[in-house]
């Protein structure tokens, strides 16, 4: 392009002029484009726009000060903005919506106004934690979740912010959360087989004293399956997309060729490079803690994997393998009717804590099932 000066006319002068009144620094342009001129007042204009721009502030508008103005023009909602890996989209928009992603911990990357590849990664994931649709696309609905948050999310944890606004959104009760229990395997596919104990079998009976429990404390409990059905991996991510699931809890045990493995271990949605669900982290989290501590089972801690039912679901998910059918501790444990009852309460407790975010906070482990209820009869009305 031109270099456009002091002295310069016409359509291209006309432009610039009318972006800088657009952006409040001139006033609007009257009068036909040919007879638009650069005059001192729009030279004082475009200098002040470069000193606000971090541009050289020369008065003149070359390559860099045009883009900057395009740049400028843009807000955040405008239009749809994406990934373009040959071209990619520049503006103020985009610099708006990295850091505001970036306030709310997702990592953006550095905050420069292009879209980029780690632009896209960060608003997935945030997209993925706020239940929204995860295209990588920042349209209508993802403009509207991301200015409902609250401008008190500024600044500090960003973890603990974020849930504090799903807190502010859902409310700390139980009542009304739907969640999709997902017991692993069933039907044909047994899963993990020891002596006349199958996987299939045992966590369908921990899934339903979980189910009870959970219907108890008001939330709507979904089953992924029925006892005799065997659902893939991503039909039971889509019966809790298709459900509405506020969240997803997997039930598993596990084996291994060496009779010594033992433990139990907690699976949330992460790609090991840093992308990872934080909802779904911090529940793995929770339910990983109260289960070691309440189960004596090994603690084999929380671990990201792009499994299917992780990956797929909309709302944060947790896998949890509880136990080692091929450890003789750990089978002994998960026969026993009272014990399934503790894990199922573990689960509870932790999907409250969720809930409450350290409010009314008690240690680990300490919590009863007799709590929750309580606190769900005193937080109703
Ligand atoms: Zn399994």
């Amino acid at each position: 392009m031109r270099v456009l000066r002091r002295g310069d006319g016409g359509p291209a002068v006309a432009e610039v002029r009318s972006t800088l009144a657009a952006l409040g620094l001139l006033p609007p342009v009257t009068g036909p484009a040919e007879q638009v001129l650069f005059d001192p007042l729009m030279e004082g204009a475009i200098r002040a726009f470069q000193q606000q721009r971090g541009l050289i502030t020369d008065g003149l508008v070359g390559p860099a000060t045009y883009r900057a103005l395009r740049d400028a023009t843009h807000q955040l909602g405008g239009r749809p903005l994406a990934y373009m890996v040959s071209a990619p989209i520049t503006g103020d928009d985009v610099l708006t919506l990295q850091e505001r992603l970036l306030e709310l911990g997702y990592d953006a990357g550095r905050p420069n106004g292009v879209f980029v590849g780690q632009t896209e990664a960060a608003l997935r994931n945030f997209q993925r934690d706020y239940g929204l649709t995860v295209d990588g696309i920042c349209g209508p609905e993802t403009v509207r979740a991301l200015r409902q948050l609250s401008p008190r999310a500024r600044g500090g944890r960003p973890v603990l912010l974020r849930e504090q606004e799903r807190v502010r959104r859902s409310g700390p009760r139980l009542r009304g959360k739907r969640i999709v229990i997902d017991p692993g395997h069933g039907g044909a596919d047994t899963g993990i087989v020891a002596g006349d104990v199958t996987e299939a079998a045992l966590m369908w009976d921990l899934a339903s004293r979980l189910e009870g429990r959970m219907v108890a404390t008001g939330m709507e409990a979904l089953l992924s399956r029925g006892p005799d059905q065997c659902p893939d991996e991503s039909e039971r991510a889509r019966f809790a997309n298709d459900a509405g699931a506020d969240l997803v809890l997997s039930l598993h045990t596990d084996a291994n060729s060496s009779p010594h493995a033992q433990g139990v271990a907690s699976f949330h949605f992460g790609t090991g490079n840093g992308a990872t669900s934080t909802l779904g982290e911090a529940m793995a989290g929770l339910i990983q803690r109260e289960l070691a501590k309440r189960t004596g089972l090994r603690d084999c801690g929380t671990h990201p994997k792009t499994w299917d039912v992780l990956r797929l679901t909309r709302c944060p998910a947790v896998r949890i393998e509880i136990g080692y059918l091929s450890n003789a501790e750990d089978r002994a444990r998960l026969v026993d009717p009272a014990f399934r009852d503790v894990v199922a309460e573990g689960i509870v407790v932790a999907v409250k804590r969720l809930y409450l975010l350290g409010e009314n906070d008690q240690p680990t482990g300490t919590f009863s099932f007799a709590d929750v209820m309580a606190h769900e009869l005193l937080a109703r009305g």
